[in-house]
């Protein structure tokens, strides 16, 4: 059980940046993880009150407050049409909307759970996190952050020229995913992350250059490249077992799902 002592809405970051330096202190999301956990908490910080829940699309980058439901992001116009439907697709999965109507994007990123599809999904494009302490740093970078007492004020994409493909596998609908896989071409850079492994989602780096000048091959050259580098990325990423999937099964959905999910980028096959 989750067990509060003292409970603040806090009136500015400052504020609940301040309360949040005691060890016992803990920062409220949507709570919808929190509350699975048994826990004493001296101070809870409840950010509801500062506005923090809505997506501002600005010039050049959306900025997205660490209180905004997932269910928000899954129905957003303008970054669904940003991810050609992507993001829909990396949310519409989890539990149900209203569960979704509770989960926070900053809850969701702030955790960097080994599960995580919405991590997979904001590593595949060029995502920076704005802490109260530490500034805008790229998600990238944070994704292997240790967890410190910081608070997620904002996310922020860079709204670069995106292509992108979002998959996951599940073993039965809503539950958590067996692997999740996400590829993009951010401008000319080519990304492919992986996540659910079960650990953390990460970048699989082309260190061969396989995928290199993707936009510019011919059909011919794309599934040649993409063949080598599905197996390439089975081969490079770690995986393990747990209750849902053994580790071979997983290393062969790499192999699948970044194959299917690059497939989409390049255009050559618009559905699975
Ligand atoms: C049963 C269940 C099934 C799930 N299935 C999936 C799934 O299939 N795919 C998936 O991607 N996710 C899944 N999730 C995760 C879920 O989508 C949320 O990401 C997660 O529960 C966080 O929820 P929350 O926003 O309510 O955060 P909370 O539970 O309130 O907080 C989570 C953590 O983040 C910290 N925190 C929250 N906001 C901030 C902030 N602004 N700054 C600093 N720290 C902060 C809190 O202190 C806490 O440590 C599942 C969760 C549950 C409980």
């Amino acid at each position: 059980m989750l067990k509060i002592k003292s409970y603040v809405k806090v009136k500015s970051i400052a504020e609940a940046y301040e309360l949040n330096q005691k060890k016992t202190a803990l920062v409220l999301g949507g709570m919808v993880w929190l509350k699975m956990g048994n826990r004493n908490i001296s101070t809870a910080i409840d950010l509801s009150g500062l506005g923090l829940d809505t997506v501002q699309e600005l010039d050049d980058e959306f900025v997205i407050g660490c209180m905004t439901p997932l269910r928000e992001l899954e129905i957003h116009k303008n970054l669904n049409t940003y991810t050609q439907g992507a993001i829909r697709e990396s949310i519409r999965h989890i539990v149900g909307v209203q569960f979704r109507n509770c989960a926070t994007v900053g809850g969701s990123i702030w955790g960097r759970y080994g599960f995580s599809d919405v991590l997979t999904m904001f590593l595949a494009m060029d995502t920076w996190v704005e802490l109260y302490d530490a500034g805008r740093i790229p998600l990238t970078e944070f994704v292997n952050r240790k967890k410190d007492n910081d608070i997620l004020v904002n996310i922020i994409v860079k709204k670069k020229p995106l292509s992108v493909c979002y998959m996951s596998q599940r073993n039965s609908k809503t539950d958590f995913p067996v692997l999740t896989c996400a590829a993009s071409l951010i401008g000319e850079e080519v990304r492919t992350v992986i996540g659910a492994r079960p650990g953390r989602a990460m970048v699989v780096e082309d260190k061969q250059q396989f995928l290199k000048d993707f936009r510019n091959m011919t059909d011919e050259q794309r599934t040649e490249a993409i063949e080598k580098f599905a197996v390439y990325a089975a081969e490079n990423v770690n995986t393990a077992g747990n209750m849902r999937a053994s580790e071979e099964y997983r290393t062969l959905l790499v192999k699948v799902l970044t194959k299917r999910a690059w497939e989409a980028v390049g255009g050559m096959k618009d559905e699975y």
